[in-house]
């Protein structure tokens, strides 16, 4: 039996006529950016995540440079960001120039809480809070010490549309909170796109501004700004999408139960799910110090897996200028090493994931 890591065809097929009658309503309507199916996405996302103001724009990773360049945050300042983490997250840190202080994580795969106030100096302006994996970070801790210590707080949802964090949802906590809508992510569009999500009207207010090149008005450029707005296809599309948000969470992790509650593998470590939040499954990764053996014996069963991500971003070639070297973060590369991604994604069906947890139990062990 062949499964993929992932299968965007069976989650389209899912609710395949209703995104297809979309499609027409917006090819059809003759208005295709900065319309209406964005300003009604707009309102029903920053409804749903439980906050005043949604802003599109073109990704996450545009969402997160210009929440930290909008914020006033840059050259000379510091921002947490947990090491474990993608390279966009660091991106967002480093394209306005500011610096990312690592910090590694916990066991839950996100930032480790107890560890952010030693990395705390004169020049950290904001705690970066990743959402890995669709699991929220301890957002009582960070939102604590981010008081004491006059921080603010940008979440990275951009895996964890619609997880809680003691009963609230991830996006509403921090000052910002950014979202990407890349197709693989829990709320997918259909090509690239991306959210701010604030309770700040001030913010929301300059990032609708910088989004279409610094102009409010049309021809009237206030500031050197950005081209980074969510389409009217992709937002239409995306409303479809958020009408069956909370069912397809759901399945996931009916499906990461499923897993759970199979796999019995005494070399294979099932994620953890952090007391008071839940998880909506972006990605069910397993640590096992034997990865690169079981990842090689799925792949002869023709089990797709993924590695979320093989190399840290604090040894990418892209910030060997911040002078990191192998072993400065030795929990981060343990993961690096030992992380795999086993299929998982809305659609899939009770043989398959059966055929995955007995090739998982079956594994020899790679000696
Ligand atoms: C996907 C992702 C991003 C970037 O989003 P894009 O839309 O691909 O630019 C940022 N952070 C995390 C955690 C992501 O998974």
């Amino acid at each position: 039996m062949r499964i993929l890591p992932g299968n965007l065809q069976r989650q389209f097929e899912l609710h395949a006529a209703e995104y297809e009658q979309k499609a027409l309503e917006v090819l059809r309507g003759g208005w295709y950016v900065l319309g209406r199916e964005l300003a009604a996405f707009e309102e029903e996302f920053a409804g749903y995540v439980g906050a005043a103001h949604c802003v599109g724009v073109a990704n996450g990773l545009d969402a997160l440079w210009m929440s930290f360049k909008l914020l006033g945050i840059g050259a000379g300042d510091e921002v947490i960001v947990c090491a474990n983490a993608y390279i966009a997250c660091v991106m967002g840190i480093t394209i306005p120039g500011s610096t990312p202080i690592f910090v590694e994580p916990d066991e839950y795969d996100n930032i480790d809480d107890a560890k952010i106030e030693t990395a705390i100096t004169e020049r950290t302006r904001a705690i970066l809070a990743v959402h890995l994996f669709g699991q929220a970070c301890n957002m009582d801790a960070i939102m604590d010490i981010a008081r004491r210590h006059g921080l603010l707080v940008v979440e990275d949802c951009a895996q964890s549309h619609g997880s809680h964090y003691g009963g609230q949802t991830v996006g509403s906590f921090g000052h910002a909170a950014c979202f990407s809508f890349y197709p693989t992510k829990g709320c997918g569009a259909f090509g690239d796109g991306g959210a701010v999500v604030t309770n700040d009207a001030h913010l929301a207010e300059e990032c609708r501004v910088f989004r279409n090149y610094g102009s409010r008005r049309k021809y009237d450029f206030e500031r050197v700004g950005a081209n980074s707005r969510l389409d009217e296809l992709q937002a239409g599309l995306l409303r479809v999408r958020l009408g069956h948000l909370n069912e397809l969470n759901e399945e996931r992790q009916r499906l990461a139960q499923r897993y759970l509650d199979g796999i019995t593998h005494p070399l294979v470590r099932l994620p953890q799910v952090r007391p008071g939040a839940d998880c909506v499954w972006h990605q069910f990764v397993v640590h096992t110090q034997k990865r690169d053996a079981l990842q090689a014996w799925l792949a002869e069963k023709e089990v797709g897996t993924l590695i979320h991500y093989p190399i840290p971003p604090h040894l990418s070639s892209a910030y060997q200028y911040l002078g990191h070297r192998a072993g400065a973060f030795p929990l981060t590369e343990k993961a690096a090493d030992e992380v795999l991604s086993l299929p998982m994604y809305n659609g899939m069906t009770p043989e398959e994931q059966d055929f995955v947890i007995e090739m998982v139990n079956t594994f020899a062990g790679g000696d």
